[in-house]
């Protein structure tokens, strides 16, 4: 008996692994749709610390899934690599079997705790294949179980034993088909073949190095202009879509989402599956677009927003980043959504609401509001703040941003300026030669007006000698900081936070001795300093730094949610259910302290635009001010 079932393991193992190489050169061929990509090889090598770091951190984050995920993929690995080494190369080791039963106890257990989790599933979670999966893993695990048991037990069961041998060759062969052809058909176990060679060949490879959150440029000479079919990916990008295990935390996340905007990521992601394996793989069983049908159509050759997509899905997205910080395979929804919308700007030049007028005002005034360049500064006339000119020299060179151009945040401005002064910094200004930094442009998809008001902002730069520039817009920040090097343009920046932060620190601005305590407060981080460019503590040191106690909102630091300005989603407006600034006072409500801190001027004009009772909000720099001695 041992000596047939043996042989039988040995015969599944290759015909599971021939059904696996099947499967994966059919992906292959949906992956290689795409564009060319260039990626590193050394990239297999750096697989496992990729796969048991980097992600690890993620999943991490949901401690029992976590260890539900280890113990029923490791196990699962562990299965299949000892399985290769006893029947796939026929040594029969009795040793073997041992370490294959305990493996598969390992995974039994996982497995269970999957199953027990997808009882009491939360909505975000899809159903349809993935809601049986764990109980197919369960029946591959016991029939491993049970077929090296019987193996190392030895012959003397008789025919109970034979019995046993064959319903475990049964329960292997029905558990393996989601491995075996998972890939090929698209089942979920797809994730594990497409998620391993997503961290080999990430399409951000450089995030495994530390933050990456800069968009890429466009080659437009080339004639780079977006995508606009699934041809026009590359080919990782569309590997990348293919690890997605639908677990829904990107939706969970997102504030267009919650606010019944019709864009849920996850099904976003899918769509993109959708579109690639030309609708061969099962149907979407997760929640829709809010306000649209589940069910995609996809019609081959045709471009994606139109048929796989709504353009109204892409421009929902406020570029948050929220989902691609939560998603546990390190998928890239900005990316995807920003190379659409691209498409839809250069080419089709479609750009909703009042997007089309920003991006005008832009290419007319160099601003996004199309205000005159010479009234940036007006709000300074009486601060005496030099005006830089070239060849002169400064330490500080502020840029104030289109905040400058906003009545309410030229307040916070004036708080700023005051604060440096008192703290002697040496600061000045551009003045008129000041122009918009080019965030709302490239989030539109307007690449080629990003790539000219960069460049001429980086030959304009390249006039003054300044040692550091600050801002207080975290857009200003990050476009400089991170998107202007691709272009040539290499500067210190800091966020005012950094800097009023660092001068604290340095007892270097003057504060009142005898202060009476301020009530606290609770503080909202912008997604551009907080988690596109790690800047959660810099704010809430300057506010415990002035005596303030900081409430946190329930979602903070990573997890908060956007005031809906990103991503120019101010001016493409989408309508949804609800407004996402007011969901955002909602979460300050909740801590009770009846004031927020900001950071941002977007945020701020976001906030203070919620119509009725809401909270104070101001900005760091007034808090600051406001304890000045
Ligand atoms: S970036 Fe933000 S708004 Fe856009 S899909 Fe992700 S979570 Fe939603
Ligand atoms: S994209 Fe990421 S977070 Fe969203 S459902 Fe897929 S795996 Fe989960």
């Amino acid at each position: 008996m041992s000596f047939s079932l043996a042989h039988a393991l040995t015969g599944l193992f290759w015909l599971g692994a021939l059904l696996l190489l099947g499967g994966l050169a059919r992906r292959a061929s949906l992956w290689q749709q795409g564009r060319s990509a260039s990626v590193s090889w050394l990239g297999l090598l750096a697989m496992p610390k990729r796969y048991f770091v980097d992600i690890h951190h993620v999943v991490a984050r949901e401690p029992a899934v976590a260890r539900a995920h280890v113990a029923a993929a490791g196990g699962g690995v562990a299965i299949l690599l000892l399985s290769a080494l006893n029947y796939g190369l026929m040594l029969y080791q009795g040793w073997l079997d041992v370490l294959l039963v305990l493996m598969a106890a390992v995974m039994l257990l996982g497995a269970r705790m999957m199953q027990a989790r997808r009882l009491q599933a939360p909505p975000r979670l899809s159903q349809g294949r993935w809601q049986v999966l764990p109980a197919r893993l369960r029946l591959f695990a016991l029939g491993s179980l049970l077929a090296a048991g019987l193996l190392f037990a030895g012959p003397q069961l008789g025919m109970a034993g034979q019995l046993i041998a064959v319903v475990a060759l049964l329960m292997l062969a029905l558990g393996g088909a989601e491995l075996a052809l998972g890939i090929g058909l698209g089942w979920p176990m797809k994730h594990a073949v497409a998620g391993l060679l997503h961290l080999a060949f990430h399409p951000r490879a450089e995030r495994f190095a530390g933050k990456s959150s800069d968009l890429k440029p466009l080659n437009l000479a080339a004639g780079e202009l977006g995508v606009a079919k699934v041809e026009d990916f590359a080919w990782n990008r569309l590997l990348s879509f293919d690890a997605c295990v639908q677990c829904g935390k990107c939706e969970a996340a997102c504030p267009a989402y919650a606010a019944g905007q019709p864009l849920n990521p996850k099904k976003l992601i899918q769509d993109m599956v959708a579109a690639q394996s030309r609708g061969s793989d099962p149907a979407y069983a997760g929640n829709p677009h809010p306000g649209r049908e589940a069910a995609v159509v996809v019609k081959p050759g045709e471009d994606i927003v139109g048929s796989v997509l709504a353009a109204e899905t892409l421009w929902s997205c406020t570029t948050c980043r929220a989902c691609v910080e939560n998603c546990p395979m390190l998928i890239e929804h900005v990316d995807t959504v920003v190379n659409l919308r691209r498409h839809l700007t250069l080419s089709r030049g479609e750009v909703p609401g009042k997007g089309s007028e920003a991006l005008a005002n832009l290419r007319n005034t160099d601003t996004v509001g199309g205000y005159p360049l010479a009234v940036r500064y007006h709000w300074a006339i009486d601060l005496d703040l030099p005006v830089l000119q070239p060849g002169e020299q400064t330490e500080w060179l502020l840029l104030a941003g289109e905040g400058a151009f906003d009545m309410r945040y030229q307040r916070a401005l004036r708080a700023l300026v005051k604060v440096l002064k008192a703290a002697g910094v040496k600061v000045a200004v551009l003045g008129e030669a000041e122009r918009d930094c080019g965030d709302v442009a490239r989030r539109l998809g307007d690449e080629a007006g990003f790539q000219r008001l960069a460049k001429a902002n980086i030959a304009t730069l390249a006039q003054y000698r300044f040692a550091h520039i600050v801002t207080p817009d975290p857009h200003v920040f990050h476009c400089l900081a991170n998107e202007y090097p691709a272009l040539g343009g290499q500067f210190d920046v800091w966020h005012h936070s950094k800097l009023l932060e660092h001068l604290l620190a340095r007892r270097a601005i003057p504060l009142k001795a005898d202060a009476t305590p301020l009530p606290p407060l609770t503080f909202h981080d912008p997604c551009y300093l907080g988690r596109y460019n790690d800047g959660f503590n810099a704010p809430r040191n300057v506010l415990k730094g002035i005596g303030i106690k900081v409430v946190d909102m329930q979602r903070s630091g990573r997890d908060a949610r956007c005031c809906g300005w990103g991503g120019g989603a101010a001016f493409t407006d989408i309508p949804g259910q609800r407004r996402i600034p007011d969901m955002r006072m909602d979460d300050i409500r909740e801590t009770g302290t009846g004031r927020v801190a900001v950071a941002c001027p977007n945020c701020t004009a976001m906030l203070e635009g919620v119509v009725g009772e809401r909270a104070d909000v101001i900005e760091l720099a007034e808090l600051v001010a406001e304890r000045l001695a």
